[in-house]
């Protein structure tokens, strides 16, 4: 891996890893650890939280919180908006650079400087709004 803070990249670390990277529905862990058991079957929802806190420690995925009750994790560790649908939950990527223009702003009406952008929009998603007109 180039990341050299995960010197040690454990087979059940890379397992996760590979898991989060073949998906962009941003998952809960619960889902992470659904499709793990499928190479691994005798990896516990413990070490599966473990290993996502490691890896979101070392910057190599995102985790999303959306109140207090749960986290939904992303295997795209470079910053990019995000839409979360209040009706169905789902969790989309927005394809736009929106973080760099809005970090530069930051940093000119406040003299701070901006080392993470995290940007969200919240709403409805078009399968929503079109399965709300059908009915
Ligand atoms: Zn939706
Ligand atoms: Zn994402």
């Amino acid at each position: 891996m180039a990341n050299k803070s995960l010197t040690r990249m454990t087979r059940q670390r890379m397992a996760i890893l590979n898991v989060l990277r073949s998906t962009t529905s941003h998952p809960t862990a619960d889902w992470v650890y659904a499709h793990v058991r499928g190479t691994l079957p005798k990896i516990s929802l413990g070490t599966v939280y473990r290993n996502l806190n490691l890896l979101r420690d070392a910057g190599e995925i995102q985790e999303l919180t959306y109140g207090s009750n749960f986290s939904r994790f992303d295997g795209n560790p470079t910053e990019h908006p995000h839409f979360h649908c209040t009706s169905c939950q789902r969790v989309y990527d927005l394809d736009f650079d929106a973080e760099t223009e809005l970090a530069q702003r930051a940093e000119k009406i406040s003299g701070f400087k901006v080392e993470r952008t995290r940007l969200e929009f919240e709403g409805v998603c078009a399968d929503c709004l079109n399965s709300k007109k059908r009915e």
